[in-house]
């Protein structure tokens, strides 16, 4: 891949150097990773930040149909928005269901929107870099907002929340028990619930569900560097293009709040912290992928099982000899 100039064309806010940058992130290559972190490194030192939005929903809760019009709606408002997606199916399937369908019409044909499917990979990690180095990327092409979808069905939303700024989720209205379908632990990262389809028959439902959701959110444990009244549950329809402005107002709110405090910046230093003891973590676990080391840990494994080592002991014997396998 010819990558001379790459990093001024970014910069410059080039979209195709930005997809062929995105397209060098995903490549397994060794040649295209030592490519990939030099320029990321390059481009590191512009300083540029975007405001990262985490956007989690279940299949149909209307996603797709959110991020076209409140994409739309940021770049009436002058914004620039680029849109990543984390698809953990596409590592099941091989295909990407948020790359496949024919979505966000409106907003692919403007000029200030930026959209990318989900890479495809086999594992979570992998996907997890790509779609880390991918924000940076667009942030150094100059977008304000960088949206990262998730689909929610668990652990996807934890590495989504560990890579935006803030972290919304997109509900649809449902009847009585509907509460014990979102597992706590996402309800918990969730700055923003926003109930969707809050129009014609779903009115009704979606204030209720709103109502329920707002409950449940003061229950959970605040967090002290937050305003009182955050995080919040609101009501949004994305199909009639109501309350999303709010939702924006919402945003910003808490965005300014965080600058101010100081607390922006904390966040994403324990990110950067966080991401940078997971690469560490993902290097050492590549060094036991080697022929030799896998030979060790069987034959360790078999002293274990017949009850000749500890399990322990075992571990330690066969990590003191890494360095030299
Ligand atoms: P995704 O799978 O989460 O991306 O959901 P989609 O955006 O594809 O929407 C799923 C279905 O819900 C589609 O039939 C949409 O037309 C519908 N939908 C999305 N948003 C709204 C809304 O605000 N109100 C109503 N009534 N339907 C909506």
């Amino acid at each position: 891949m010819q990558i001379v100039g790459l990093s001024d064309k970014i910069l410059n806010g080039d979209r195709r150097a930005l997809a062929r940058a995105i397209t060098l992130v995903e490549s397994s290559r060794a040649d295209h990773r030592a490519q990939a972190e030099s320029l990321l490194q390059d481009l590191h030192g512009a300083g540029r930040q975007a405001m990262r939005i985490g956007l989690s929903g279940t299949p149909g809760v209307g996603k797709s149909t959110f991020i076209e019009a409140f994409g739309m709606m940021l770049i009436e408002r002058g914004l620039r928005v680029a849109v990543l997606a984390v698809d953990p199916s596409s590592a099941r399937s091989g295909g990407s269901i948020l790359g496949d369908k024919t979505r966000m019409d409106l907003l692919s044909r403007e000029k200030n929107a930026f959209i990318r499917p989900s890479p495809s990979q086999t594992h979570l990690g992998g996907v997890a870099r790509h779609t880390r180095e991918a924000v940076a990327l667009c942030e150094a092409a100059g977008y304000d907002v960088v949206l990262i979808e998730t689909v929610g069905v668990g652990q996807s939303e934890t590495v989504v929340a560990q890579m935006s700024d803030l972290f919304l989720l997109l509900l649809a209205p449902a009847g009585g028990d509907e509460l014990q379908g979102v597992k706590r632990g996402i309800m918990e990262m969730a700055d923003l619930i926003l109930v969707n389809k809050a129009d014609g028959d779903l009115k009704p439902a979606a204030t209720r569900t709103c109502a329920d959701y707002a409950g449940a959110l003061r229950l959970l444990r605040k967090r002290s560097q937050d305003p009182p009244d955050f995080p919040k549950a609101m009501m949004v329809s994305a199909a009639e293009g109501t309350g999303l402005s709010e939702a924006w107002d919402e945003i910003e709110k808490l965005a300014d709040w965080r600058l101010t405090q100081g607390v922006w910046a904390n966040i994403r230093a324990a990110q950067a912290r966080m991401w940078f003891e997971d690469e560490v973590r993902q290097a050492l676990l590549k060094r036991l992928q080697t022929p030799q080391v896998r030979d060790e840990l069987s034959n360790f494994g078999d002293r274990v099982a017949d009850g000749q080592l500890t399990s322990t002991a075992a571990a330690r014997a066969l990590l003191s000899c890494l360095p030299d396998l």
